[in-house]
């Protein structure tokens, strides 16, 4: 499809041709939804949201804008045709937002029940697979035990970024209030935390910010990834891997981890240690190649299962 075709245009069009069409934010977001699509072996047209007519931003608002209008709500409501059109939104931590800001009623979106796509490579699955793609340890060798490992020492940072989020949230239920810190941030400041710069921060607020935690019934271990911005937590999360992957070949010998197998000869080869990166990596941009492969992974299910009924009878 190379012209600029309008929602309305995109569903006659995926009728006739008997494609669905999905519609997704960003230019990353179309080449993961064309793999998932091919995942499930289902044929689809995975369009930008700022290649539709009369779009005017790339964001999910633009999405919700487009798909709400009224000529287009007729149209999809009439016959099957739901099933040859969807529009993908984010989660947005809409569960913790104030009724006026729910999406209700709108046929044809499919919302994530995580913050974001992003949020959905933070996982015990993702974190092995990736490991085993930049280090020389197997996949098999990767038991809970060095999962855990990680985990844990990602739970001071993991607390901070709820904190921060429920921070950013407040604003949505009292406009006139000046958050500490706001989602449209960096999550850098919130990783490094310079001199306790954010916990010091945030301090002030800590009555207030439990009081939310309680009052939503916020479970950090059940809920972060619906909460927690979902750029800031894979970031966050891929950094501290790396973090610790860097200096994983002294405490591969401590046996806080499953030990390769060089570390726990007698003759300790250090810079042998299989849990060594196997290039320089310092950031997730850099690791996004790799957690692409990860599409296999349970968690994206949710998102294969819509794919996968869209123009079934
Ligand atoms: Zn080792």
């Amino acid at each position: 499809m190379l012209a600029r075709y309008s929602v309305i245009e995109l569903l006659r069009q995926a009728i006739k041709e008997e494609v669905p069409v999905v519609i997704v934010e960003g230019k990353n977001d179309v080449r993961i939804y064309e793999q998932l699509a091919e995942h499930v072996k289902k044929e689809v047209c995975v369009q930008p949201i700022g290649l539709v007519k009369w779009s005017a931003q790339s964001n999910c608002a633009e999405i919700i804008r487009l798909f709400k209008q009224e000529r287009f709500q007729l149209a999809i409501k009439k016959n099957d045709n739901a099933k040859w059109i969807m529009g993908v939104i984010d989660g947005d931590a809409y569960q913790y937002k104030p009724p006026k800001f729910q999406i209700h009623g709108i046929v044809g979106l499919f919302k994530l029940s995580l913050y974001s796509f992003e949020s959905y490579f933070v996982s015990s699955d993702n974190l092995k697979d990736l490991i085993s793609r930049i280090t020389n340890i197997n996949k098999k060798q990767i038991t809970n035990i060095s999962v855990n490992y990680f985990l844990d020492k990602f739970q001071t940072i993991k607390n901070r970024l709820i904190k921060a989020s429920v921070e950013s949230l407040r604003i949505f239920w009292n406009d006139s209030y000046n958050p500490k810190y706001t989602y449209g941030k960096s999550w850098d400041a919130i990783y490094k935390n310079d001199n306790g710069y954010i916990d010091n921060l945030l301090s002030s607020e800590e009555v207030e910010i439990n009081k939310f935690i309680q009052d939503n019934s916020i479970d950090g271990e059940r809920d972060y990834k619906k909460i927690i911005n979902g750029k800031w937590l894979i970031n966050s999360f891929y950094k501290c891997v790396l973090d610790i992957l860097t200096i994983l070949d002294k405490d591969c010998q401590k046996i806080s981890v499953d030990r390769c197998m060089y570390c726990m000869s007698k003759k300790i080869e250090l810079d042998k240690c299989q849990w060594k990166p196997r290039a320089k990596y310092s950031n997730y941009e850099q690791l996004r190649p790799f957690l692409d492969l990860c599409l296999d992974n349970p968690e994206f299910d949710e998102i294969k299962n819509v794919i996968n009924v869209l123009g079934n009878p």
